[in-house]
């Protein structure tokens, strides 16, 4: 997607700070941390939102959840806990329209979010 920030990153139009890539996925630390630790995994493919999952995306879904779990033993996060989030939509909060999930940790989260 050609004007997609994100697709920018993956492509390297736009420098990002990376943690981790591989063939499908890359995250990195996101541009406005809301924790000490703050980082977006996104699919290589543009997929807009949750909403856009397609049957054939689910692999590379899984993918990132399974890669999820070994960021946060990286970051030094994973016994203390941490949130995964992903905004759907406007009332969700979605600012960008190529699927991510936030990890976010090193402090305590609360909840209800706002
Ligand atoms: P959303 O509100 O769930 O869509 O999250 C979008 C996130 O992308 C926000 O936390 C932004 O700070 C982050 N963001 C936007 N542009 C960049 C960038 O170029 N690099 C890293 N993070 C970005």
């Amino acid at each position: 997607m050609s004007n997609c920030i994100f697709c920018k990153i993956v492509e390297k139009e736009i420098p990002s700070d990376v943690v981790y890539e591989d063939e499908k996925v890359i995250a990195f630390n996101d541009l406005e941390p809301q924790a000490p630790t703050h980082i977006l995994i996104i699919p290589k493919k543009h997929i807009s939102s949750i909403n856009t999952v397609k049957k054939e995306d689910l692999e590379v879904i899984a993918h990132i959840f399974g890669i999820i779990p070994k960021l946060a033993e990286e970051k030094g996060i994973k016994e203390s806990g941490y949130r995964v989030v992903n905004n759907c939509g406007n009332d969700g909060g979605q600012t960008v329209g190529h699927i991510h999930f936030h990890i976010l940790g090193g402090r305590s989260l609360q909840w209800p979010p706002g």
